[in-house]
């Protein structure tokens, strides 16, 4: 009997075997010489995992060439049919190789706090790619937003909108602003509960009033509601709501709005695409639901989880099994101190090593804290997996970012290029962290005691 009672279905035994047609850069290759041939192993950009990692520490490695390939297959599907640019939303990823590698390819960024506008400025996007969202800021913030030429800012309602007219004014320049708006009913996506949009007469009143202020240039309306989106419909019903509040503004204001900001939400690329749908789907269904608005928008896109989720995986060995209700449950060396599940399912396993003579189980893999976080229920793995170890995919976003500093180490952490590894994080780094943070020293205690 299954377990889990949320996330998507268990990857089957010929999904894993024939991974590289999901995900093009994880492939099993026989190693060895061919008379010494062994198990097939798991490659990543061709290259077997046990060249690179010697099981020591688990790795979250991250790959930026599958990240441009996501942000190259997302626009390519909606350009088709708009003048569109792409901003990744920063919070779900904060690693600059990654960062950069999609800003070299033409990729903008969306900024939910001063910290990720600094980040975001330092890893090279110039102000006219940054989009600025955000319930409220800090007056420092808001103030170098609008005067700094290029940004474009988000506002969350009427106080913020005011704060944000008033520094205009002081300034005197006028900063291009969006309104935010939940332009569906409360349901699966949005609850009344939210803090965050306003309602769509509230956004009428802010559109008006923005439209009529001689400090701010209203340019666009803005909704980010979807959340794990892998409904064609929803996201139609969503941009239609959001497209009629853009041609109500142009009724009653010839220039008024012409960019339409569609927010994130979608579905990490892998997920998708296992459930057989493709982004070609969500591209050709916004441009029926904005077909109606007069005269031709521009839109903005600002995914974080269909950009970040498959471009990074864990590798890890497995520290112990136990039993339990007749299933073996997997313990990983990697942790929900990095790894946080947000259903019973979320970060797919799979074996490093294809062994041909293993059978293969239902069994759980989790982790050691003493927490109820599990990464996934119900797996299917040759019972060689508990010895060779695991690599979980999907591990790209919100993962880092989230990441804390407790109950144990956090992994080594690097990425892929080129096919070599560069590191970022290490142990002697984990040291650091936790020297900065506490003033604690925890190098005598350590590893082997010596005599
Ligand atoms: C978090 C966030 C995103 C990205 O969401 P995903 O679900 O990761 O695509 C985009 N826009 C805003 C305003 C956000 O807060």
């Amino acid at each position: 009997m299954e377990l889990a009672k949320s996330g998507p279905p268990s990857l089957s035994r010929l999904e894993i075997k024939t991974l590289h047609e999901a995900l093009p850069y994880l492939s099993y290759q026989p190693g060895g010489t061919p008379d010494t041939k062994k198990a097939p192993g798991l490659c990543i950009y061709e290259r077997p995992v046990t060249e690179f990692w010697n099981g020591e520490r688990p790795l979250l490695l991250y790959f930026p060439e599958r990240a441009v390939d996501n942000y190259r297959h997302l626009r390519d599907a909606f350009a088709r049919y708009f003048q569109v640019r792409i901003h990744c939303a920063l919070k779900c990823c904060y690693m600059p190789a990654v960062l950069r590698a999609l800003r070299g390819a033409g990729a903008a960024a969306e900024v939910i706090s001063e910290l990720e506008w600094g980040i975001a400025r330092s890893v090279g996007f110039r102000p006219s790619h940054i989009v600025s969202n955000g319930v409220v800021r800090t007056s420092p913030y808001r103030m170098a937003l609008v005067s700094t030429p290029g940004v474009l800012i988000g506002v969350d309602g009427q106080e913020e909108l005011e704060k944000i007219e008033w520094c205009a004014r002081r300034v005197g320049r006028r900063p291009d602003i969006m309104i935010r708006v939940n332009p569906l009913p409360p349901g699966e996506y949005f609850s009344e509960r939210s803090k965050l949009g306003v309602d769509a007469s509230e956004a009428h009143r802010l559109i008006e009033y923005s439209l009529r202020s001689p400090h701010l240039e209203l340019v666009g309306v803005h909704g980010h509601q979807l959340v794990h989106c892998a409904d064609v419909d929803e996201f139609a019903r969503f941009a239609r709501g959001i497209g009629e509040l853009a041609a109500a503004s142009r009724r009653s204001n010839q220039t008024g709005i012409r960019l339409i900001d569609l927010g994130g939400g979608l579905e990490s690329r892998f997920m998708l695409e296992r459930e057989g749908k493709s982004v070609r789907d969500f591209a050709a269904a916004a441009h029926d639901a904005l077909a109606g608005l007069p005269g031709p928008c521009q839109l903005i896109l600002e995914p974080g989880r269909f950009l970040f989720a498959d471009a990074a995986v864990v590798l890890t060995k497995v520290l112990g099994t136990r039993r339990r209700a007749q299933v073996d449950w997997l313990v990983t060396d990697v942790a929900s101190n990095l790894l946080r599940p947000i259903s019973d399912r979320s970060f797919p396993p799979v074996p490093l090593r294809m062994d041909p003579h293993a059978d293969w189980q239902s069994c759980h893999v989790v982790d050691s804290l003493c927490s109820p976080t599990r990464f996934w229920l119900d797996a299917h793995l040759p019972t060689s997996a508990a010895t060779d170890g695991l690599a979980l995919l999907n591990c790209g976003a919100y993962t880092l970012a989230h990441a804390s500093a407790w109950a144990t180490d956090l992994p080594d952490i690097g990425y892929m290029e080129n096919g070599r590894v560069q590191l970022v994080f290490n142990q002697h780094q984990q040291a650091e962290l936790l020297h900065s943070l506490y003033g604690i020293n925890l190098l005598p205690y350590r590893g082997t005691p010596t005599v």
